[in-house]
């Protein structure tokens, strides 16, 4: 006889990662290609003498330090390991068998893994087709047994962001006891002046929740940082539910010192951008589909051509995301990464 695991994990995917492949290049993650602002290394180095004793259990110098940034009291702050763990967090915080978490789909992969490890009932409702979020089906999604909705903005892996005024309309129709969990891993990359701010929401609804990252604009994805701005309640829930020190200290040490270099952060984000344009106007200009991205990568909706398009990156040392028969995600490096790619791109041969 053998250990019996679950058995509905039997049919449940593994969460899949970007590939690393040496000697090529790594476009695949959505990480930043610059790597960590020099001022996070020298923290980390402080810090590192110090590993052997249990990193701060509350993180209260980081909640601190995120409180003022923010300007949002401490007691509506959770941080946890990666904002993926405070996704997961969140579905444990609110549901239990049988309930259900509605989100958009295709968007982050770890939405149906999560809910089902949880135990709740995944509710997946397709993109429009402009490979946007359909609020009005998410609205018409929810249900009695509803307990939470992911709304993932800019969407991965679309990159199409919300506007204010129809996520307003969204919130209004949800009823008040759903808890809407809006997913702005990309915020920092976000230009369009009607998108919407997770957090200054928060101020104004008592049922949103707004998730933030290090790993992205920040440039700690190795490290695993990432907070919740919530209602009290929700923050609360979310420290209950938590691994005891999943937020390592070289982590919290980091996070405090990115939160103190907002010059360079921006000088990077606006690096992105820029790279963003460019990248998707070639793209355009060579014939492909890209939707408007606010995000810090592009989607290209291939379809079934997706793999051959995944094999074709790949012959030229271009490692790309890959959805099968549905599109490539292609995270926005340096300017020589990003030609490495468009050069990829230009001699895919057309249908
Ligand atoms: N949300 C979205 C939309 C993401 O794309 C990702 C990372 N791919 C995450 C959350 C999780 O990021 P992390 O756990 O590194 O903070």
């Amino acid at each position: 006889m053998s250990v019996r695991t679950r058995a509905d994990l039997d049919q449940l995917p593994a969460y899949v990662a970007g590939r690393t492949i040496p000697g090529s290049i790594k476009l695949a993650s959505n990480e930043v290609s610059a790597g960590p602002l020099p001022s996070v290394v020298e923290a980390i180095t402080r810090a590192a003498p110090e590993v052997h004793r249990y990193p701060d259990m509350g993180a209260t110098k980081l909640i601190d330090a995120l409180s003022s940034r923010l300007d949002v009291d401490a007691e509506r702050i959770a941080v946890g390991c990666g904002s993926v763990a405070l996704c997961e967090q969140l579905v444990q915080a609110t549901c239990t068998n049988e309930d259900e978490v509605v989100f958009p789909w295709r968007s982050f992969e770890a939405y149906p893994i999560i809910t089902q490890v949880a135990g709740a009932r995944q509710v997946r409702v397709p993109l429009t087709e402009e490979h946007e979020l359909d609020l009005d089906a998410l609205a018409a999604a929810i249900t009695p047994a509803t307990r939470m909705v992911f709304v993932c903005t800019p969407n991965n892996p679309t990159g199409t962001v919300l506007r204010r005024a129809e996520l307003e309309r969204f919130l209004d129709s949800v009823p008040s006891d759903v808890l809407v969990v809006l997913d702005e891993a990309y915020r920092e990359f976000v230009t369009d002046p009607d998108a919407p701010d997770g957090i200054e929401l928060t101020r104004q609804r008592d049922n949103v929740a707004s998730l933030r990252t290090f790993s992205k604009a920040y440039g700690l994805a190795g490290l695993r940082a990432g907070y919740a701005v919530a209602p009290p309640e929700v923050a609360e829930a979310l420290r209950k539910v938590c691994i005891p020190f999943s937020i390592n200290a070289l982590a919290q040490e980091a996070a405090i010192a990115s939160l103190e270099s907002q010059h360079e952060l921006k000088v990077r984000c606006d690096e992105v951008v820029a790279e963003r344009s460019r990248v998707r106007d070639e793209l355009l200009g060579n014939g492909y589909e890209v939707p408007e991205t606010q995000a810090n990568f592009v989607w290209l909706p291939l379809g079934e051509r997706t793999q051959e398009f995944n094999e074709h990156c790949l012959d030229n040392r271009v490692v790309v995301r890959a959805f099968t028969d549905d599109g490539v995600r292609v995270t926005i490096g340096t300017p020589e990464e990003n030609d490495a790619f468009l050069a990829a791109a230009k001699s895919f041969p057309a249908a």
